[in-house]
This record gives structure tokens, C-alpha cells and sequence, in this order.
């Protein structure tokens, strides 16, 4: 089992959705975190705010984000920006 490389969690193990074999979850790039892989909580709590971070975004623009990922999947974010222009 892989764990988490920032709660040490278990990443969870997943099924494949057509052939139900199962399969564990690699987790996420947990850079600049760390150089190992991390949950999906860590991810969306830790790591993605910490490149927001690095990147310079202010504070107000980080709560947003966070907002959004709370309230959409991750893949939706962007729908959402281009959506809004
Ligand atoms: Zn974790």
C-alpha cells in the first residue's frame, strides 16, 4: 500500500470502473510539498495552495480558489474561468 507523503494516510485503493480489477491509486505530485505522492485531501489543502503560493497569487485569490475546488472537481475549475470571461 502507498501511503500519502504528507498525512501518511493510505491512498485509497480504487477499482477500474469497467473491468473492476483493482488498482491502487497513486495519489498526486505532491511538489513543492515534498517529492513523494500525496492523497487526494493533501492535494486539494496543501499542496495546490502552496503553488498558488509560489506563484504569487494573493491571499483573497488563494481563498477563491480553495472555494472552488471545494465546491467543484478540480477538472471543473477551469470550465468555470472560461465560462466566466
Ligand atoms: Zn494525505
Amino acid at each position: 500500500m502507498i501511503k500519502c507523503s504528507i498525512c501518511e494516510d493510505n491512498l485509497e485503493e480504487q477499482k477500474h470502473p469497467i473491468t473492476g480489477n483493482v488498482f491502487f491509486n497513486k495519489g498526486h505530485n505532491a511538489k513543492p510539498v515534498n517529492d513523494g505522492r500525496c492523497c487526494d485531501r493533501c492535494n486539494n489543502t496543501i499542496v495546490i495552495p502552496r503553488r498558488m503560493e509560489i506563484m504569487g497569487m494573493d491571499i483573497d485569490l488563494r481563498q477563491y480558489h480553495m472555494k472552488c475546488i471545494e465546491e467543484f472537481p478540480i477538472n471543473k475549475i477551469k470550465e468555470k474561468y472560461n465560462g466566466s470571461k
